[in-house]
Parts: structure tokens; sequence; C-alpha cells
């Protein structure tokens, strides 16, 4: 069986060596496609999918309302960012842990059925901390060399107003994890700036006379990074 038709709706049908049947509702467009068992009969699969119908054609409808501005709830149809490139949330529902992961043009969010807002927020969260500690380390080293001067410390955190902050006499620097949603030149431009804290601690002069040097383009960053919604 290539595919089946159930109440309207064409179900193409992949057979995997695998040991559950599983239907996935992929955003934006709805389109549903049914994996399957090798082993596993024609009745079967039919009975699986129409057990499914209801759940199926709710997915297609929450694709088809989540406009494409609409953020915030972390549902599928979503916009997603990362490193400044846009892609689809596509919420699936797993009985394993939760994870996150890129997947063509979507960002997968495999979570518990029935999670909330927040339960979806902290795993994707915890998914753009480890995409900040991954790149952190060659932002650091180069910027670190342009401005000169090393942080003792750099914490990645949730913040809500603040994209980073220097404590100076801590010699200490965190960044908000939501950096990982813009273009990597973001990144770079609040290390520099909170780097050069380091050097003056006031937003003078001095300050944007060294922003001058290390960072000829940061202006236009800086407009970069405030211009889009909080989130994108
Ligand atoms: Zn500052």
């Amino acid at each position: 069986m290539e595919e089946i038709v159930l109440e309207g709706i064409t179900i193409p049908v992949v057979k995997k060596k695998m040991k559950n049947m599983y239907i996935r509702v992929k955003p934006p467009e709805g389109e549903v496609k049914l994996t399957a068992p090798i082993g596993v009969s024609d009745d079967d699969i039919r009975e699986f999918a129409l057990s499914k119908i209801a759940w199926i054609k709710k997915q297609q409808e929450r694709c088809k309302k989540v406009s494409v501005q609409a953020e915030g709830e972390y549902v599928t149809g979503e916009n997603c960012y990362l490193w400044g490139k846009k892609y689809i949330l596509d919420v699936q529902d797993t009985d394993y842990g939760s994870r996150v992961f890129l997947w063509g043009e979507n960002v997968v969010l495999r979570i518990g059925h029935g999670s909330t807002r927040e339960e979806r927020e902290q795993v994707l969260n915890d998914w753009y901390r480890r995409e900040m500690r991954r790149a952190l380390p060659g932002v650091l080293k180069k910027c670190e060399k342009i401005v000169g001067v090393r942080a003792k410390e750099w914490r990645i955190k949730n913040m809500r107003t603040r994209w980073g902050t220097c404590n100076i006499p801590e010699q200490r620097i965190w960044l908000n994890l939501k950096l990982a949603k813009k273009p990597p030149e973001c990144l770079e431009y609040v290390v520099v700036h909170e780097l050069v804290h380091l050097l003056e601690r006031e937003h003078n002069g001095v300050f944007y006379g060294y922003m001058d040097k290390f960072y000829p383009g940061w202006r236009e960053v800086k407009v970069r990074l405030n211009e889009t919604s909080k989130e994108g």
C-alpha cells in the first residue's frame, strides 16, 4: 500500500524497519505521512490511521491557523529562528526524552503529549543554550584577540531585557541565550561590547571610540539586533 485516503485526506505510507507506526503532520502545509514497520498489514495501517483522524485534522487546522507572525506559544507552524535563519516549528509527541533538532526547513521539538507552553519553551531554551555554548569559544577567541582583554567568566542566561551584561569588578560577562536566534554577527557585536566595558565602564565617547576601532560595523549590527521582534 503506497497511500491511503481517509475522509478526503491523502496519506502516503512509507514502510521501514522499525517497531511502531506513526503519523506526522508537517507544517507549514499540513502534509500527512504515515510510517509503518515492514510486516504490518494494510488493514492494520488503515485502522491505525482511522484512529488518528481527529488528531490529524486538528494538526492540519493548526498549521493553517498559525499566522506566519505568531510566536511565543511554541506550537506547530510557528516561526522559529536559529542564527538568523527562519525555520518552522514542528512539535511532535514522543514517549521518550524531549529533544530538539533541525530537519530541513523545520525545527523539530519532540516532547511528551500534553506539554505546557512553559515546558516547550524550557526545552527550546535549553537547545538555544547548547547552541550558544557551541558557538561561543570561537567567537570569544576572535573577539578577545581584537579587544585585547579577557573576561574571567562567561555565563549564558535567559534574560528578558538585556542582550548582555558585564560585571566589571568580577570581570564576569553574561550573555542572553536568545542571541542564538540572531545572525551570528549579533553575538560578536554583543561580545565585543561587553569586553569593551572591561576597558571603559560608561557608554561615553571613549567607549564608542573603542567600538569604532574594534568593530567598525557595530552600528548596523545593533540596528539589526533590535529591529526584529524580541523573539525573532
Ligand atoms: Zn554596555
